[in-house]
This record gives structure tokens, sequence and C-alpha cells, in this order.
């Protein structure tokens, strides 16, 4: 059997939630272990469109939402990060937009009147036209509305890459995880046979929280899987363009992400209610048709007669709800030593970090003194989809 060790907090699960966690509590001084049996970020995280939001979208109902308080703080924090003045030094990570675009097609104004209703959005929204538009909708046939909403888009791969630089010799690639309990009590996990104690252990797994809370024999927190159905486009007519764009109901009709690929194209993501319920319905051809015909509509001074087309279907991971509403906040659940939680969105990342922090803060949790980690199997960062689909 390998060396026992200690650590302060133990992490199951490294996307988002857990590299993000993780970098937070070794910055205040805690030891930490973050144990990861796949590749990092290789969950839901790096298939992200990587848009920071800032609430505006949901503030498209026309009522300021708890979803929309919560997050409103998000891009600002995002922002110090990645300038290295925040609560986690991300110099070093792409920027892909220092803006997100909400634009409406054509003659369709009802959304952007309930949009403007709302305080939630006021002040952080200018309508751009001409050279100020986004580089694929600056076209003559163009027509619509479009609004700049203060949001970024950031490369998630070079994110997750520079999270597990901060995670230092702490990063644990594991296969097999077992509770390490005593007294009925659970005190820390057996991972691939080596024995780990922490003073808390945190889940944040993703979808995998469902079966390693079964493996603990334990029925809650319950967990929501609400699956998507994106597409990918690449090809080299293709220019920049983050937005959503609005349709007839409160939900964007297509939510358009531009990613670089390695040979230097652009990749274009698609997600938005195209991806959803009907998308998911479809199979892949029939769904590379619903978005070549929704791009040409919208967009058809584009050419892409040259351009590859790949979907991808992946499911978020998010505490129960009724109804498969989206959940509006980070969220934690608490058993003791044990806790569970899902950020429900990339951007919230920090939001999660926060609940966590604030358990520990409340406990009286402090850093202990721990044995140096031995060199430990090191888990790899998980490539962008579109490396692997085209
Ligand atoms: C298509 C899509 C687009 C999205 N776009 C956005 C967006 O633009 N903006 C936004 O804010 N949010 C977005 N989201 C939501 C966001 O991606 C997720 O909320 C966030 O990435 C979840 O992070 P996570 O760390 O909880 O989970 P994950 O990224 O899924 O990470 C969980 C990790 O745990 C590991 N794991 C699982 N089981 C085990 C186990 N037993 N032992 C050890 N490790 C385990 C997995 O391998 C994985 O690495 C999007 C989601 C999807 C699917």
């Amino acid at each position: 059997m390998s060396q026992a060790l200690s650590t302060d907090v133990l992490i199951v699960g490294g996307g988002i939630a857990g590299l993000w966690l993780n970098a937070r509590l070794r910055r205040q001084g805690f030891a930490t272990v973050l144990v990861e049996n796949a590749r990092l970020g290789g969950g839901q995280s790096v298939k992200s469109q990587g848009i920071i939001h800032g609430g505006a979208k949901y503030a498209l109902h026309g009522a300021l939402t708890g979803a929309s308080e919560a997050i409103a703080d998000m891009p600002r924090r995002w922002r110090e990060a990645l300038s290295g003045n925040g609560e986690l030094d991300l110099v070093g990570v792409r920027l892909l937009s220092d803006a997100h675009y909400l634009w409406s097609p054509g003659s369709l104004a009802g959304n952007i009147t309930s949009f403007f209703a709302s305080k939630a959005v006021r002040g952080r929204v200018d309508q751009v036209k001409g050279e100020q538009l986004p580089p694929a909708l600056q076209h003559p046939k163009f027509k619509g509305k479009v609004y700049r909403l203060a949001e970024l888009v950031l490369d998630v791969p070079s994110l997750i890459n520079r999270l597990s630089e901060l995670a230092g010799d702490g990063l644990l690639a594991a296969e097999r995880i077992e509770p390490l309990r005593e007294n009925g009590e659970l005190v820390g996990l057996i991972i691939d046979g080596r024995e780990i104690r922490a003073q808390r252990i945190i889940l944040s797994a993703g979808r995998g929280n469902a079966e390693l809370l079964s493996a603990l024999d334990l029925s809650q927190p319950a967990q929501q899987l609400r699956p998507l159905h994106m597409v990918l486009v690449k090809g080299p007519t293709l220019k920049p363009l983050y937005a959503h764009c609005l349709g007839g109901g409160p939900k964007p009709r297509v939510t358009i992400t531009t990613h670089p690929a390695a040979d230097g194209q652009w990749v274009w993501y698609l997600g938005g209610d195209l991806a959803e319920a009907d998308g998911v319905a479809r199979n892949e051809a029939a769904q590379i048709q619903a978005a070549q015909k929704e791009l040409s509509e919208l967009l058809p001074w584009v050419d892409l007669s040259t351009a590859q087309w790949a979907t991808l279907r992946v499911e978020r991971a998010e505490p129960a709800q009724s109804g498969l509403v989206r959940p509006d906040n980070a969220f934690l659940h608490e058993q003791g030593k044990l806790l569970v939680g899902w950020p429900t969105k990339l951007a919230l990342a920090p939001d999660f970090a926060d609940r966590v922090l604030a358990a520990l803060a409340r406990d009286g949790l402090q850093p202990a003194q721990h044995a140096p980690l031995p060199a430990l199997p090191r888990p790899t960062v998980a490539p962008p989809a579109w490396e692997e689909l085209f």
C-alpha cells in the first residue's frame, strides 16, 4: 500500500469548481490534495462556452430574478483575477472577448423592451453600431439591433491550465475512491489503496458527485442532469462572434462563441435554444442541418460552403430542482466533514469557493501541520473539444 497522507482539505473533482476552490484554499495557507479520475476540466468545464455572465441574459424575463442578482458581481471578480489583482492570479489566461453581445435580428423588438425594463442591466448595456459591431456582423446586409453586455468570454483550456499550475504538487490522478471511516465517521478517503485523511472532504465532481455519494451510502443532495446537443463549425471564413441571438422567447435562440483552433482557424460553438430540448432529440445529421438553417437565416453573408461541422452531446450537472429549472447560485450541501456541491455555472466558481470558505471559517478550521506531499501521479489537462472532434 502507498504511504498514508494527511491534508487539510481533500477535494474530489478537477473541473472549474474544484480547481478554483483548491487555488483559493492554498492561497489562504491550507494544505490541499485534489483528486481527479479522468482529465482536468474534461467534464463540463472545457466543453463550456466560457461566458462569464453578469446576469443580463437572465434579466430577459423582464424581472430581477435571484440569478441576475447573485451573478452580477462575477465579471468584476474574474476581471480582477485576470489582471493579477484579484482573489487568484490568473495572469496569462486568454481573454477571448472583453464583451458578450445581445443581438436582436430584424425587427424583433419585444424581448429587448422587457430586457431594458429590468433594473439588473441598467448601466451595463450599450447599443453598438457600425464599426463597433462584432466582426461577423459587420456587413451591409446585417439588420437588427446589437447591445454590448459587460460580460467576458474566456479561453477555458488556458484557464484550466493556469489553475492546474496553481495547484502545485497537490494534484492526484486516481482510479478507485473508497471512504475512510473511523467510529462510523468519515475521516478521509482511500485513493487507489492510499489513505488520505483530511479535516474536510469536498465533492466537486460534477456529474460524478451522484456516484461518489452513493459509494458513501448517501442519497442527498440529489442531482439533475440537463442534456445539451451543441454544434461546432470550423472554417477559414469565420470571424469572431460572441453573442446571444434573441428569438421569440425568453431564452436565446442561439448563443455563439468563437474559439481558436490550434491550426489558426476559428471554431464557432453554438448553444442556446438550438442545443436544448428539440436539439437533444435530433440525431447528429439533423442537428447539423438545423444549425445550418439557423446560420443561413441569421448570417446569410457568411460563406459556410467549406466549413466542417460536428456536434457534441454533454450534460450539465446541477442540484436537483423542480421542473429542471436552472438553479440561481452555486450550491453547497454539508454533512459533517463532507461538503458536496455544484457551481451550476463556470462563472459562479468564485461563489462556490466563497461558500466552502465561509463554512470552514464558521467552524474555525485552521491550517494544520502535515508532512510534505510525495511526488503524486498527476492528472493531465483535457484538450479542447474542437481539437478532438476536427
Ligand atoms: C455546453 C455547455 C456550455 C456551458 N457554457 C457555460 C458558459 O458559457 N458560462 C458558464 O458560466 N457556464 C457554462 N456552462 C456550465 C459550466 O460548464 C459548469 O457549470 C461547470 O463547468 C461545472 O464545473 P464543475 O467543476 O462542477 O464540473 P466539471 O467540469 O464537470 O468537473 C468535474 C470533474 O470531476 C471529475 N470526476 C468525476 N467523477 C470523479 C470521481 N469519482 N473521482 C475523481 N474525479 C471525478 C471529472 O472527470 C471532472 O474533471 C456550460 C456547460 C455546458 C455543458
